[in-house]
């Protein structure tokens, strides 16, 4: 009988303090694998941490972790990574090597470095080999990054604020680059604040604050499902009037009401299309409004 595949990264429990802050606070997630996995959050989330103690440079308080069918531990890190790539957020890489030097580096140091696939990506970047590291702009050492990354021909990347410094124009290069390799058959997951870029890109979404992980979707169902309804009736009502199934939200504005929507869509317009009205219309939500309604509703928790 064959065995399901394990999921890339599999996280259960996962805690780490730092003296009083609880950077990440009973994490459980689940990466599939074969897909762009989207990490989002506000500052201070808890993604870096997160994606630290996935790669093993942290040890975690509680909490178990899995990689590429493995446990993390100490025993299983040096093969694991030779199997995953990283963008750390700060670039850590060596100034003072050229880029071909610091290439050269690496490719010692993994069992499975592809000159051709490295060379391709150079080609691409137009990075200069014999530049210093430190004298690169912060675009060309994201891109430096990158191809380092994907060097060794990774089974999983993960890319911590990967595209910062690059112009839109490489930030599209760059990200076209990672959406090839997923469809290559690896996992990615990518940590932004770029939110329209996440969209563009990601499979699936997690959304972090405080530590702890708030909702997991898959983007094709924000697109789906997510919606607004705008809605001016004729005469006087109560809000409580629009609380019908599948409204998960109504405000003011203006004259009108503000309805958010995430499923039953169809269902809602009849009722609505019953009561005399002056306007009645949809309006997609984008992954940045759905964030904001996360961060909303977590706000008023108390
Ligand atoms: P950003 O988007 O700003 O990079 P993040 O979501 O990646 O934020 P983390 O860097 O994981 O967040 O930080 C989570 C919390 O843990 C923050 O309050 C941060 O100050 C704290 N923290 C992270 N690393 C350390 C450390 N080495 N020592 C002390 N506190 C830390």
């Amino acid at each position: 009988m064959s065995q399901a595949p394990s999921p890339a990264v599999r996280i259960g429990g996962l805690a780490k303090r730092f003296g009083e802050v609880k950077a990440v606070d009973g994490v459980d997630l689940e990466v599939p694998r074969g897909c762009i996995f989207g990490l989002l959050g506000p500052n201070g989330a808890g993604k870096t941490t997160t994606l630290k103690l996935l790669l093993g440079l942290l040890h975690p308080d509680a909490g178990t972790l899995e990689v590429l069918g493995k446990p993390v531990n100490r025993f299983t890190l040096p093969d694991l990574l030779q199997r995953v790539g990283y963008v750390a957020e700060g670039r850590d890489l060596y100034g003072y090597m050229r880029v071909g030097e610091l290439i050269g580096f690496n490719a010692r140091l993994y069992r499975n470095w592809d000159h051709k696939a490295v060379s391709r990506y150079l080609d691409l970047f137009r990075l200069p080999m014999d530049r210093k590291v430190e004298d690169l702009s912060q675009g060309m050492k994201s891109q430096l990054a990158l191809v380092l990354a994907l060097g060794h021909r990774p089974e999983l990347l993960v890319l911590d604020e990967p595209t910062g410094g690059l112009d839109p124009l490489m930030r599209r290069e760059f990200l076209s680059l990672v959406i090839e390799e997923v469809a290559g058959g690896r996992t990615a997951i990518l940590s932004s604040h770029i939110l329209h870029e996440v969209e563009r890109v990601a499979d699936l979404v997690a959304v972090m604050r405080r530590g702890r992980i708030l909702a997991v979707r898959a983007v094709e169902a924000i697109r789906r499902d997510e919606k607004r309804v705008r809605f001016v009736p004729q005469h006087e009502i109560s809000p409580d009037d629009l609380r019908l199934p599948g409204v998960t939200g109504v405000e003011r504005q203006g004259k009108g009401f503000v309805l958010s929507v995430s499923s039953d869509l169809e269902a809602l317009l009849q009722r609505l299309a019953a009561i005399p009205h002056f306007v009645l219309e949809v309006v997609d939500l984008n992954l940045e409004d759905v964030f904001f309604d996360y961060m909303g509703k977590e706000e008023s928790t108390p």
